[in-house]
């Protein structure tokens, strides 16, 4: 190797150790060049130091033990069971460890080994450990050489690592071929040289980190792979969390930018005719956070440049008359305007409320669907494209080619989580809009919606209209279910209405169909005083506007349904929904079909059933709050943010460092910065941005190339 060679941009089969083979397996882990492998960062760390001493172990304990192997073998016992046993030793004493049915280990795990192990110790001629898990922290191989097939070392970097002398084990994520041992041995060989490149190279300006008190790139990078105690680690993580985050915004606010100044924006500034006209007609007063979020979508489209923004409010918060509020900004201002919902049932809801609002104000709502055909579409179309249709209701129906605005001015987009990113930017292309509002009924933290939203403003409805009963909710096992029947009868002798939702069965509409179908034949003949109907995905659009508009019209007191009920359907005298099997559904689907009722003046109730015996972690936050936003923050602490940003289509996940729970005022402090530079320098050319602009493009270069389409 030539000392010319960057070792950070070059490949890393250069590396010590690694090798023409290993290094297909390190591109399995996404790590190509030296660079990638100074961030591959472990997961997470073995701590010497908190385990338990061997002499100390109680039997019942559950404990963690860190030890080396002395004796091993496989041992059968009388059931024709194969037990593999390990005696391991630390400097307190040694205890047995068993693993009873799998022999195979006794491949895996040499004497001399260095092994942690966790799980409960019992009494079994002696104290014996079963692991739950357990982990090769070191072979003794490794101290003669770094890993399996590469040369020993020729630094001094892994004899220094003996774990005598280290306490902190860090662990690698690994892959078939490739243990996390083997990438630890890797990092250790070539970190030093790896760092001493990069030297004082950070993208992040001193200045700022100074400000953060977050340590220099190097210096945490140095810290992560090799941590003096764990409780270092948290400032090192939490310096690559901002810079992850910091570009992120940064991209983001770009990209805002590049909306701002190359689109055509309209800056709507007519007298307040319609808009001062349709508070006054409601039957009630808009709430003061309605009243708010009026205003910040007000200004935005009395400036010349296009909005983009979301509104997000929790069910049943009065979303639908903030968008009115909207279309009709545009109306006055001489343009159409559309709004658009993901389903056909919610967008002939809409429509029905909007000509019931409207009506007094002479504004006639047109609807465009998939299931307007025929003599209505064409009309529909002609009125569109001639201006006369002013407030037009639909599905993405409208964002077909076919569809075309005489003046289109704003476009809002109802349920937005239902459209993607990508949606979004085809209906902007469509060019069917100046001004885009999106709305949300799935409340998410502020610090989501940020990473994945951060290029849109953001208004949040956090209250209720007055006078909401809250819902009352249970969780139940399946052994009320004929007590919660039951109460539903009651309800409908009452002159109330219910729903009974059934989960998506394996993604399958036809498994789907058919629970429900049956559980509908039984609940038929239960009340058969009661009209009972079934709604589910397999009926055509015709038959579903059939069965709902039965159910809205109170024809049809017992609604047996799948999640096509899922969004927005507001029946007032509905008050108990029903919810089988609800471990299927998100904690945010939950809430949604909670929002089904509670809706009118009766005391409303939802009843979710578990299959397991025990109601999941999720199932009680649930039951626990009606608050969606405290919801989101439960779920997104439940089930993890991983599981929320699923991965990009190169297979890196957006979010690889930071974690919102920890590092929200990072990400506060992120987007501020990133909105300031842009708004000083929007193309990053000042010379003080130009590192910026190159670590960004070095990023992000596919990212950007999506905002920047068409
Ligand atoms: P969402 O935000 O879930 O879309 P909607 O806009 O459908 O909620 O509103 C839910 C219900 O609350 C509707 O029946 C609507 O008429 C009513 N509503 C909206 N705003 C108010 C208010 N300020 N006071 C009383 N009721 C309101
Ligand atoms: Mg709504």
């Amino acid at each position: 190797m030539t000392p010319a060679r960057s070792l950070l941009r070059g490949p890393v089969q250069y590396l010590k150790g690694v090798g023409p083979r290993r290094s297909e397996r390190f591109a399995q882990l996404g790590v190509h060049t030296g660079r990638d492998l100074l961030y591959h960062l472990p997961y997470r760390y073995e701590d010497a130091t908190t385990v338990d001493a061997i002499a100390g172990l109680q039997v019942g304990q559950d404990a963690t033990v860190i030890g080396r192997v002395i004796s091993k073998g496989v041992i059968p016992t009388r059931q024709r069971l194969r037990v593999f046993r390990a005696v391991i030793r630390d400097d307190s004493g040694h205890i047995e460890l068993a693993w009873p049915g799998r022999p195979w280990l006794d491949r895996m795990i040499d004497k001399g080994d260095l092994l942690l192990a966790a799980g409960p110790v019992r009494f079994y001629h002696g104290r014996q450990l079963q692991p739950r898990e357990h982990t090769v922290l070191a072979r003794r191989s490794d101290d003669a050489a770094a890993s399996d097939d590469a040369a020993a070392s020729d630094d001094g970097a892994a004899s220094d690592e003996r774990p005598a002398a280290g306490r902190v084990f860090p662990v690698y994520g690994a892959t078939k071929g490739l243990t996390h041992r083997q990438v630890r041995a890797v990092v250790r060989l070539n970190l030093s040289r790896l760092l001493a490149e990069l030297g004082d190279d950070d993208p992040i300006p001193r200045a700022w980190l100074a400000e953060l008190s977050l340590p220099p790139l190097a210096e945490a990078l140095h810290t992560l792979h090799r941590p003096p105690a764990v409780d270092r680690v948290t400032p090192s993580q939490r310096r690559l969390a901002f810079e992850e985050l910091f570009f992120l915004q940064l991209l983001h606010a770009r990209a805002r930018a590049r909306l701002r100044h190359e689109s055509e924006g309209i800056a709507f500034d007519a007298p307040p005719t319609l808009t001062q006209a349709l508070p006054r007609a409601l039957p009630f007063e808009l709430t003061r956070a309605q009243r708010r979020v009026w205003a910040d979508i007000e200004a935005d489209m009395r400036r010349p440049t296009p909005m983009n923004r979301l509104l997000q409010g929790d069910v049943g918060s009065g979303k639908t008359v903030v968008a009115a509020l909207a279309m009709l900004k545009a109306i006055e201002g001489g343009r159409q305007a559309a709004i658009m919902a993901p389903t056909e049932l919610l967008a002939e809801q809409h429509q029905r409320t909007f000509v019931d609002m409207l009506g007094p104000l002479g504004v006639e709502p047109v609807l465009l669907t998939g299931s307007v055909t025929g003599k209505g579409r064409q009309d529909a179309l002609e009125r569109i494209a001639d201006g006369r249709a002013r407030f037009v209701v639909g599905t993405h129906a409208l964002i077909q080619d076919a569809v075309e605005f005489a003046s289109p001015g704003l476009v809002v987009i109802d349920e937005q989580h239902r459209f993607g990113v990508e949606q979004r930017r085809r209906l902007r292309e469509s060019g069917q809009a100046s001004d885009a509002l999106v709305m949300s009924a799935t409340p998410i933290p502020r610090s989501l919606a940020l990473v994945l939203y951060g290029d849109l403003d953001l208004s949040v409805i956090d209250e209720l209209p007055p006078g909401r009963r809250t819902i009352r909710t249970a969780v139940r096992g399946p052994g009320s279910r004929e007590a919660a029947f039951d109460f539903v009868g009651d309800q409908m002798a009452a002159g109330r209405q219910a729903y009974v939702v059934y989960p998506l069965v394996e993604e399958s509409e036809t498994l789907e169909a058919r629970a429900a179908t049956v559980m509908f034949e039984r609940l038929q003949t239960r009340f058969a005083d009661f009209n009972v109907r079934l709604l589910h995905g397999r009926f055509s659009s015709a038959e579903k506007d059939e069965a709902m508009r039965s159910f809205l019209a109170g024809e049809t007191q017992l609604l047996v349904a799948t999640t096509v009920i899922e969004v927005g359907i507001d029946v007032p005298n509905a008050t108990v929904m029903l919810v089988e099997d609800a471990e299927r559904f998100g904690l945010a689907q939950l809430h949604q079909l909670r929002g089904r009722v509670g809706r009118g003046a009766e005391q409303s109730y939802c009843i979710v059933f578990h299959a397991a015996a025990e109601p999941s972690e999720r199932l009680r936050a649930f039951e626990k709050t009606s608050d969606g936003f405290k919801l989101a923050e439960d779920d997104l602490r439940i089930r993890g943010q991983g599981d929320l940003f699923g991965k990009e289509q190169h297979g890196t996940p957006l979010l690889r460092f930071a974690q919102l729970d920890r590092d929200h005022d990072l990400l506060e402090d992120a987007r501020r910065r990133a909105r300031a530079i842009v708004a000083d320098d929007p193309g990053l050319t000042k010379p003080a941005h130009r590192a910026l602009r190159h670590a960004l493009d070095a990023r992000y270069a596919q990212r950007e190339a999506l905002y920047h389409v068409g």
